[in-house]
């Protein structure tokens, strides 16, 4: 594909696009309750079939339309992106196009350790880990049974060891459920490059039975922490930065928020998502995608590529120069229409949505 100057495109309430959250796998080797609960997707619970998620060929295509309307930031996530094939190779790709500056990972971790250096060399710069609880046995719980808390710290460690930019912890406390490991969990990262952020247990998706009174919001989580280990806000490091931070006073290194439920920031949200089988969303909370497939197979069927579905090793051939101008115009009419802002507008839209069901996009389709 050519290089060419990116044209910078804006939605409906002046939000340019910056950042691209890409699932690469739909399922998950955790049942973590508040994201895939065991009971709903059980043995018979129908995942996308391979040729129904998009092929590394599909997903750099669309990252480079992304890219050319402002995108410099990739997220790769999932379900669990690990469970992907070949991930490093896609890496390696999506790093090459222009205008990506930086490309980070959200896992559960329990894959990371061994794929970790080949995901580095091909140009991977962050990764955040999600952890909420250092109790074993709670951990193992909160994952559905399936997760081991000891090789996901090990992961951790590796991660650290590594010439990674940057290393994060994803946390999510629950009221009734794991609020008595704020403090084990910063004390096990004070002093070392890692951050750890807390994220408000959020209503997404239709099958996590979400209730505002089990969220413990940022305010009283810092309470507690500023009992312990006072804090210095920090500003944010650039405009739509999701997590308010802070620095330890002792210099003890940095935390974050993310609050979606008790401060939105719907008004600097520059983010994008696409799921695994080629839909974009807009917003988290979105109840509907638009997918991008049938424009890519169709191009790709004129040209005799991008239509497997596999992950292949072979040099992948370009798309026409007409598929890759409609990809840009779908692009960029997709976010120019964009009016999302959910949580601002949380209270009255669950409201309205009541008696629906399936009404928003599940979280292991998007990938947080
Ligand atoms: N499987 C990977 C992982 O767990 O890191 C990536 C996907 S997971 C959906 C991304 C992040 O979403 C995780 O940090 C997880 O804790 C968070 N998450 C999932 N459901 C959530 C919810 N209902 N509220 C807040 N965060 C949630
Ligand atoms: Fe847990 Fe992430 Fe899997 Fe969801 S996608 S069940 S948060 S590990
Ligand atoms: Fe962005 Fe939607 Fe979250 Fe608001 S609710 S910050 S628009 S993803």
């Amino acid at each position: 594909m050519s290089a060419t100057t990116p044209q910078a495109v804006t939605d409906r309430l002046g939000r340019p696009v910056r950042d691209l959250r890409i699932s690469v796998m739909d399922t998950c080797n955790y049942r973590c309750p508040y994201c895939m609960p065991a009971e709903k997707f059980d043995d018979n619970y129908q995942f996308l079939r391979p040729h129904q998620r998009l092929s590394f060929d599909e997903i750099v295509a669309i990252a480079e339309a992304f890219a050319y309307h402002g995108v410099n930031k990739l997220r790769l996530t999932g379900g669990e992106p690990l469970l992907r094939k070949n991930l490093p190779q896609l890496v390696q790709r999506l790093n090459a196009i222009d205008g990506i500056e930086d490309i980070a990972l959200t896992t559960n971790g329990l894959l990371l350790s061994r794929q970790l250096p080949d995901l580095v060399a091909a140009g991977l710069k962050r990764v955040t880990i999600s952890l909420d609880s250092l109790d074993a046995e709670q951990y193992r719980r909160l994952s559905g049974n399936r997760g081991d808390l000891h090789t996901v710290l090990r992961a951790i460690d590796t991660a650290v060891a590594s010439p990674l930019q940057s290393v994060k912890v994803n946390c999510v406390i629950q009221r009734g459920v794991n609020e008595q490991q704020v403090l084990p969990i910063l004390e096990r990262f004070r002093h070392t490059p890692v951050v750890v952020r807390f994220i408000e247990f959020m209503d997404v998706g239709n099958k996590n039975d979400w209730h505002r009174e089990q969220v413990i919001t940022a305010a009283e989580i810092l309470e507690v922490i500023q009992a312990h280990w006072p804090l210095l806000p920090l500003k944010p490091n650039y405009r739509g930065e999701v997590a308010s931070r802070y620095a330890y006073a002792d210099g003890g290194g940095e935390i974050g928020f993310i609050t979606s439920i008790s401060q939105p920031f719907c008004g600097d949200c520059s983010r994008a998502r696409l799921s695994a089988d080629g839909k974009v969303y807009t917003c988290l909370f979105s109840s509907r995608g638009h997918d991008l497939r049938p424009l890519l197979r169709a191009g790709a069927d004129a040209k005799g590529s991008h239509s497997t579905g596999a992950d292949s090793l072979k040099e992948p051939r370009p798309l026409s120069d007409s598929t890759v101008a409609a990809l840009r115009q779908a692009v960029a009419d997709i976010w120019a229409r964009r009016t999302d802002r959910y949580s601002e507008k949380r209270s009255e839209l669950r409201q309205s949505r009541r008696n629906k069901t399936s009404n928003k996009i599940e979280m292991y389709v998007i990938g947080g």
